[in-house]
């Protein structure tokens, strides 16, 4: 089901997060793929994917979020940007 791919968990990359404790970006792993928790290897740290987002501490699965979002504020952002026709 094509329309359910969204809420699929996909694979923590430590490439793309970097220390929120001390900035480092070279040295972070995974520490929980179920918890989702990276881990800083330069401070010993474990951090959340979302550590320093407006969804830090959000008790609810990242595709409840996205549904949110994709049902009341998409069509928002399409109505906002629709150019009316020029004559
Ligand atoms: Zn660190």
């Amino acid at each position: 089901m094509a329309e359910l791919k969204f809420m699929e968990t996909e694979d923590l990359d430590p490439k793309m997060f970097l220390c929120p404790y001390c900035g480092e970006e070279e040295r972070i792993g995974v520490h929980s793929y179920k918890e989702r928790l990276l881990k800083c290897h330069g401070c010993k740290l474990c951090f959340s994917e979302t550590k320093g987002t407006v969804f830090e501490n959000l008790h609810y699965p990242m595709w409840v979020v996205v549904l949110i979002i994709k049902r009341n504020l998409l069509p928002l952002a399409v109505e906002q940007v629709t150019v009316p026709p020029v004559y």
